[in-house]
């Protein structure tokens, strides 16, 4: 059996033997609040924001990106589950600012391996063939941080789903000291409109 599934099978088994009253936790979130953040393996929402099990949702992808499938989540979240507060969480030295579309793009086309990165350019080991897929495909990198905050904060704000009462937060997380920054623009932007 593999390595990584041998120690999650383990942990899982710990974590479920000392599981308690963890069983009796109601669905919706009991402190009403939604988190967008990205996947990076650096960033643990449930610590560097304080959560328990039962206490908020937690949407993550790459980037933590305002995407269609994000937004589905979101408007879940309110609509069936009655979160109340949103926060759009991006972070310092996301690995989405390191490439840009045509870069993954063209990565993809010449092999499906894992590719390398040297601390300025991508490239494949191997040249085994790809596929073109990839060039269909909106990878939503990330240029600039600040502006991507803003950008996702508005792209949700001005989505018609989105009822004008939920505030949306928006914060940069720094991979070095651990700590939440505020991005004004961005929190500016998700304001709520006055109900
Ligand atoms: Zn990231």
């Amino acid at each position: 059996m593999s390595k990584v599934l041998n120690e999650v099978l383990a942990a899982n088994q710990a974590y479920s033997q000392a599981f308690g009253a963890k069983g009796e936790l109601p669905l919706p979130p009991a402190r009403q609040f939604a988190i967008l953040t990205c996947m990076d393996a650096r960033l643990d929402p449930a610590k560097y924001a304080g959560l328990a099990e039962g206490d908020a949702h937690v949407i993550r992808n790459a980037g933590g990106r305002a995407t269609d499938d994000a937004v589905r989540s979101l408007v879940i979240s309110h609509k069936l589950l009655g979160t109340r507060e949103w926060f759009v969480i991006h972070h310092t030295n996301c690995g989405m600012e390191l490439f840009a579309d045509d870069v993954i793009a063209d990565l993809l086309d010449d092999d499906l391996g894992t590719a390398s990165f040297d601390g300025k350019s991508w490239s494949n080991p191997h040249h085994k063939g790809g596929h073109a897929a990839g060039h269909f495909i909106k990878w939503h990198t990330i240029k600039n941080q600040e502006s991507s905050v803003v950008q996702d904060v508005r792209r949700i704000r001005e989505h018609p789903l989105v009822p004008a009462n939920v505030p949306i937060y928006g914060y940069i997380y720094d991979v070095r000291t651990g700590r939440l920054d505020q991005v004004k623009a961005a929190t500016e932007a998700g304001k709520p409109k006055a109900a």
